[in-house]
């Protein structure tokens, strides 16, 4: 049974929380009983899609040991999307954590990002 904690409950003031209960609109390219996949309002690469969980999470380092079956299903939904986008050659899933990781949105996210040559290192 999932705890309920502060960093999981849906906060009225999350924007992804009103994505995922419709109240700010958002073209779900996937949607299970877990997560959401929608394009990113600021596109990084040709193809940019968010996926985050449908349960508020703030960020990874909220994440507990009981959020693994969660946090799995946002990296399938990942792969399922990827392929559905045919990035045969490859893409990259980034999560940002706090202010040092570039986090802007605390609602935890993994960013689907593909269509173009990825660099290393980021920025
Ligand atoms: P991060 O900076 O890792 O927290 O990522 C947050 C992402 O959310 C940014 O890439 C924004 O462009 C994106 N974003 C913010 N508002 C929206 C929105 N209404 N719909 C889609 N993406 C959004």
């Amino acid at each position: 049974m999932m705890k309920i904690t502060p960093s999981n409950i849906a906060s009225s003031e999350c924007l992804f929380c009103k994505i995922v209960a419709g109240d700010i609109p958002a073209n779900r390219v996937y949607e299970d009983q877990f997560c959401i996949g929608f394009p990113d309002i600021n596109p990084q690469a040709p193809t940019h899609l968010l996926i985050i969980p449908k349960q508020h999470i703030a960020s990874t380092a909220k994440a507990e040991a009981e959020h693994s079956p969660l946090l799995g299903s946002l990296m399938s939904a990942a792969a399922e999307i990827a392929r559905k986008e045919k990035l045969h050659k490859g893409y990259r899933i980034v999560v940002n954590t706090g202010d040092d990781g570039g986090q802007t949105v605390n609602h935890l996210h993994l960013h689907l990002l593909g269509g173009r040559h990825m660099k290393w290192p980021p920025g």
